[in-house]
């Protein structure tokens, strides 16, 4: 595979995944939330406050979703499992992170199930 090829496809890669994650909302990172018993919302583990920033970025005049961040999980690069949810403590700086794959796997549950009772 040439280099022109190998960069194509991470940026197919890249835009796809993107693409996957631009249905994670606020509301619907919420509801997750709130499904997996995190009923008072979200909390500081440290200092217990409840002004938790929720970072997004959009597409032009899309709908806002969770910005993400990339780690280096050892594994494949494109491997959801290298991406998560960072989101900081406004209040003393400590910063949670949350798997993206959990959130990505309870959304599409849930909109399996609701384009389904649809028909
Ligand atoms: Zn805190």
């Amino acid at each position: 595979m040439d280099k022109e090829t190998r960069k194509q496809i991470e940026q197919d890669l890249d835009n796809e995944l993107t693409k996957m994650l631009s249905v994670v909302t606020v509301d619907k990172f919420h509801s997750f939330l709130t499904d997996r018993g995190l009923i008072r919302g979200l909390t500081c583990r440290m200092c217990g406050s409840d002004d938790i920033g929720v970072p997004l970025m959009s597409f032009l005049g899309g709908t806002p979703f969770l910005n993400y961040s990339k780690v280096d999980g050892g594994g494949p690069p494109h491997s959801l499992y290298n991406y998560e949810y960072r989101l900081p403590c406004n209040n003393c700086g400590f910063v949670h992170s949350f798997a993206v794959y959990p959130v990505l796997k309870w959304i599409e549950e849930q909109e399996g199930n609701g384009a389904k009772s649809d028909r």
